[in-house]
């Protein structure tokens, strides 16, 4: 593993602690869990010595039971303790009855009114968060595990800002339009957001989770990067896997082997097909056993031919919805067996229990045909755990296009689970695949989990969260400019000066901002300079009657004072623009929700009000196509704020702020901005004037040296410029 070498400190945080512990007479019994996280975690929280927090569930003992303590102490583990009541509403209210049905695409089933268990899930977060926050060593690397600690990350930032944080989803991340149902979706991505690094088990889902923070947040996506809040967050996938050589020598033990015998010899010659999952609606059990039921409509001898065996281990059944899935399960199993049975055989046989290892080992081995048929499934283990325990003849894996495993199983038999036609057809191929083609396809699967062990899913993680930048090294407030006898405030106007908005026409200069603007210009020592990427006549009609320098096009034209004619400072041809419309024609011609901008000197093209998923599909290819244009012409592209412009390469804001600085010596420039263009003003404003101040608005990486949150951050900050100066003066 790559992070072997990695010797920051690592603190794992997940609801459960990997172990289940009992007080029994007095003396400490610890179990170690099975399931998939904790598996994957496990070996590697041992191999490294890692700190793992977490609760241990409703649990039987005190929590200040000294020896349990110390047993988990041994074992580098820490419990977070959370009141019964709590727990209860934390993780069945809101953890299991809102988000895990919501994450799922189970709409109605998400609990309504769930305002008290929204509490204790921000509570029991909060309880984390300070754990965490006391537990953690200096500068060390924090991994958050899932949805039931989704407000952990932000939480500890505001804690511990020295702690690099990793963010992983276990289960999947749905399309934006289902997340945004839910009444606390800021919140709740507001809390992942706080992490560094946050991973998915498929591309997919980290998609659509970084749509939906541009959609609910607007965040910026940059390729696997979302800006927000002034910093940058990782996304990435990052697919789980088995421990293979656990199960494949499981399943090869004598033991197993003579186990998995038996079990063939009691199906008396039948095929054995096989289901394993925990009893969650999410799993799809009672659409695969509808397929079964068509199958045996179709072919009545197949009761005769095949066993079905469906072990449905018990699950969170203190929430209704898991109750009641119970009862439909066991409906359609009581009316087929009814139906299709005969006084000495059942064609379904149903296990209501968990199964051990080794007893699972032996009846994945003895399986013909393994049925995986999710609706959703994060990714699904028990897929590769049959395929890691068969040998030639090999059985046949039937697999849910809706499980993250089907993008690394693909020579499973896939299939739509909804469709319970093609469920059955597949059951039917399954039976009927010959010995050499279940036997290739098998050889295909066991290389294809080979290829992603389960140590390189730990160590691709913190490696990545090793490897990414600490965010924004901005400071937070701009600088008390008192001392500063004369200023030449170099203003942007759009984001800046001006909200956003939806189209260019609708943002304008308020009142508010043009008196602001007359008594910045009437202050003794100031000058102002608004440099814009507005056309001139825009800027004329807004801005008419101040005492300011204005800049339109980025300066490609300027004008030095009220009733100047303007000055242009391109000489050449504007044909490209032309040419360049031709290309937006071709590449985004079809969304309406897209404009195009011309001014004198440039062509712009405006997507604010595009789904972010459409934009991200369509401006890779604009912008290389553009690129192509822009090397063949001289001319240079913007990416603005969602604005893709296209305009000479001899004029730019950063000139534009070089020729400020050269007429202007012994005064201090002070730049503020909140664009790509603005950030081009702030470092050639720091190269031709050392002492300059370069300050942003809003989100975003940025090369300025300070920071103000929006708009009307920066108004207050002008004003406070004017009184001070004014105070100063009297
Ligand atoms: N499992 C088990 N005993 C059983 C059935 C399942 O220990 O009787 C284990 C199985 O080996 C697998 C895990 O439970 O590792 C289920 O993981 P999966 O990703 O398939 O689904 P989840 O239950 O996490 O949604």
């Amino acid at each position: 593993m790559s992070s072997g070498g990695n010797t920051t400190p690592v603190v794992l945080v997940s609801n459960r602690l990997p172990i289940g512990v009992s007080v029994d007479r007095g003396e400490v019994r610890v179990t170690m869990s099975a399931g998939g996280l904790a598996t994957a975690v496990s070996s590697v929280h041992r191999a490294q010595r890692w700190q793992w927090l977490g609760t241990l569930g409703v649990s039987d003992h005190g929590a200040h039971d000294a020896s349990v303590k110390e047993a988990l102490r041994a074992r580098g583990l820490s419990e977070i303790a959370v009141p019964p009541d709590e727990y209860a509403d934390y993780y069945e209210g809101f953890a299991n009855g809102v988000l895990w049905p919501l994450l799922h695409y189970f709409v109605d089933k998400v609990q309504l009114d769930s305002t008290q268990s929204w509490n204790a899930y921000r509570s029991v977060n909060d309880r984390f968060a300070r754990a965490v926050a006391e537990a953690a060593p200096p500068a060390s690397l924090v991994w958050v595990h899932d949805y039931q600690l989704f407000l952990v990350p932000e939480r500890l930032r505001a804690l511990r800002p020295d702690l690099r944080i990793g963010f992983f989803l276990h289960v999947p991340f749905p399309s934006h339009e289902v997340f945004r149902v839910l009444p606390w979706r800021e919140e709740l991505l507001r809390g992942v957001m706080g992490a560094d690094l946050v991973g998915f088990h498929t591309e997919s889902y980290g998609h659509h989770f970084a749509v939906t923070a541009a959609e609910v947040l607007g965040a910026d996506i940059d390729h696997d990067e979302l800006q927000w809040d002034g910093r940058s967050v990782r996304v990435g996938a990052f697919p789980i896997s088995i421990d293979i050589e656990r199960w494949r020598r499981g399943a090869r033990t004598e033991q197993a082997a003579q186990r998995a015998d038996e079990l063939r010899a009691s199906a008396a010659g039948r095929k054995i097909i096989l289901g394993v999952d925990r009893l969650d609606y999410s799993k799809g059990i009672p659409r695969r056993l509808l397929a079964i039921e068509r199958l045996l409509q179709r072919y009545p001898a197949l009761a005769q031919e095949a066993q079905f065996v469906q072990v449905a281990v018990p699950s969170r059944e203190n929430i209704e919805a898991y109750a009641e899935y119970r009862q439909s399960v066991d409906a359609i199993v009581g009316r087929i067996n009814g139906t299709h049975g005969t006084p000495d055989r059942v064609p379904i046989h149903m296990l209501h229990k968990g199964l051990e290892f080794d007893e699972l080992c032996a009846l994945y081995a003895a399986a013909d045909v393994m049925l995986v048929t999710p609706l959703r499934d994060g990714m699904n283990l028990v897929a590769m755990e049959y395929c890691a325990t068969q040998r030639a003849p090999a059985g046949a894996l039937v697999l849910s296009e809706f499980a993250g495993a089907a993008d690394i199983l693909s020579d499973a038999i896939r299939v739509n689970p909804y469709d319970i036609d093609e469920v059955a057809d597949a059951i039917v191929s399954a039976l009927t695949m010959s010995e050499a083609e279940r036997d290739a396809r098998m050889k295909r699967l066991v290389a294809a989990i080979e290829a992603n062990p389960l140590d390189r899913w730990s160590g691709r993680f913190i490696d990545a969260l090793l490897q990414h930048e600490p965010a924004a090294t901005t400071v937070a407030s701009a600088p008390d400019l008192a001392t500063h006898d004369r200023i030449e405030w170099v203003l942007d106007l759009d984001g800046t000066l001006v909200s956003l908005a939806d189209k260019p026409d609708r943002a304008i200069v308020d009142d508010e901002l043009r008196a602001l603007l007359r008594v910045l210009a009437a202050t003794e020592g100031y000058r102002v300079h608004i440099v814009s990427g507005r056309p001139a006549e825009w800027l004329d009609a807004q801005l008419a009657g101040l005492d300011v320098t204005l800049y339109a096009e980025h300066g490609a034209r300027s004008k030095a004072r009220h009733g100047d004619a303007w000055s242009d400072h391109i000489q050449r041809d504007a044909g490209f623009k032309a040419r360049a419309r031709a290309i937006i024609a071709d590449v985004a011609g079809d969304l309406e929700s897209a404009f195009i901008e011309e001014k004198r000197w440039s062509i712009a093209w405006h997507y604010r009000r595009v789904r972010a998923e459409i934009v991200a599909e369509r401006l890779g290819e604009l912008r290389a196509r553009l690129e192509q244009l822009a090397s063949q012409d001289e001319l240079a592209i913007i990416d603005g704020a969602k604005v893709l412009e296209l305009r000479p390469r001899s004029v730019s804001k950063a000139t534009t702020v070089s020729t400020i600085s050269a007429r202007c010596e012994g005064a201090t420039l002070v730049v503020v901005g909140d664009d790509t263009t603005d950030e081009s003003m702030f470092r050639e404003a720091v190269r031709v004037a050392p002492t300059a101040v370069t300050i942003r608005v809003g989100n975003g990486r940025s090369a300025a040296r300070f920071r103000l949150s929006d708009v009307r951050a920066v108004r207050e900050y002008l004003r406070a410029a004017v009184v001070r100066r004014q105070g100063g003066a009297r």
